[in-house]
């Protein structure tokens, strides 16, 4: 059996610390912006990626809690995008690495990250093909397909689309100000080390989005990728950009955070790019969420944890299976 999209699984998975993904909650609490926006999202989604879905791994655990785990896995095909991008952007940095000339660098750069992309889809496709998305959830596992939205007709048509959509990517990409950022950054520049950048602030751990990180002429940048099928909205109330600047400015005084990132519209085939130099998040807003994170971990019953009122949530919300269960007679073990 092909054992390999599990290629970068944590560039696709947010900020989620490992230790929450393999252990039941130990009081060590941790922030991350992908935490705080799912809380903002919805509380009962936060509570089924949390504290229902812990422990759902072993096939023993009960029914709500495997599935939940199961759901919290689920991939959106845009974050499948966006992780085989930085991937092979990742990967690829070495081969610049001889490279003195300009114009050459931006193209071995270029042939090297569709080379790679190329791979992950390749492998994406033979783990599908053969059932790796039944076999384990945390591998590669669309919520598309989990859900049968009628977007993709089956496995196959997926991975068509997803070559597609990157061919047409990457006939825009090399003309952006973020590709030729990245293809004439020096290479000591780059931060490749660690899955998850990670920060204490007063005590407090705070984990950043998996992401390709530099460090050059003054500024610490951070180079995200966002393929989407509908216009984004930011919720505006702490942002990945913000935990970032905060990062930068804690970890490299002196230094300012710088935001190079690069939006693909896949319907359209619309590729537009931004620059900016994030403010750095509030302490206080931080340790307010936090507090309210952990004082409803005090006491994790499902009723303390609140439906979201905005149901147009609910149609794209990776729990809507186990949600709709266990609103419908579906049983949750008690603590
Ligand atoms: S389906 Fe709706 S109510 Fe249920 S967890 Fe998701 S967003 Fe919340």
């Amino acid at each position: 059996m092909t054992d390999h999209p599990d290629f970068d699984r944590f560039l696709l998975q947010g900020t989620i610390p490992e230790e929450e993904k393999q252990e039941r909650y130990t009081g060590v609490f941790s922030f991350s912006s992908y935490k705080y926006s799912l809380f903002h999202f919805c509380r009962k989604a936060w509570y089924f990626h949390y504290i229902l879905a812990q422990g759902g791994w072993d096939r023993y655990a009960e029914d709500s809690s495997r599935q939940a785990y199961k759901e919290k896995y689920l991939l959106s095909f845009s974050a499948f995008l966006s992780g085989i991008v930085i991937s092979s952007i990742k990967e690829s940095l070495p081969v610049i690495r001889e490279e003195e000339k300009e114009e050459k660098r931006r193209d071995a750069l270029l042939d090297a990250v569709r080379f790679h992309a190329s791979k992950h889809i390749f492998y994406a496709n033979n783990f599908l093909r053969e059932g790796g998305m039944e076999n384990d959830p945390r591998k590669l596992s669309f919520s598309d397909l989990y859900y049968r939205t009628g977007r993709f007709e089956n496995t196959e048509d997926l991975i068509e689309n997803s070559k597609d959509v990157l061919r047409g990517f990457f006939l825009d990409l090399p003309e952006t100000e973020y590709f030729r950022s990245i293809a004439f950054l020096p290479s000591p520049a780059w931060h490749l080390a660690g899955k998850f950048p990670s920060f204490s602030l007063d005590g407090l751990p705070i984990y950043l989005a998996p992401c390709l990180y530099a460090l050059s002429g003054g500024f610490f940048y951070r180079f995200p990728v966002y393929f989407h099928d509908h216009p984004q909205k930011e919720d505006g109330l702490l942002s990945a950009d913000g935990l970032f600047g905060l990062y930068a400015a804690n970890q490299y005084p002196g230094h300012r955070g710088k935001i190079h990132c690069v939006y693909y519209q896949e319907q359209e085939k619309l590729l537009t790019e931004k620059s900016f130099l994030p403010s750095p998040a509030e302490k206080e807003n931080i340790f307010s969420a936090a507090k309210e994170m952990m004082e409803l971990m005090q006491d994790p019953q499902p009723e303390n944890f609140s439906y979201t009122e905005k149901k147009e949530r609910c149609s794209f919300c990776r729990f809507r299976g186990i949600c709709h269960k266990l609103q419908n007679g579906g049983t949750v073990r008690a603590f």
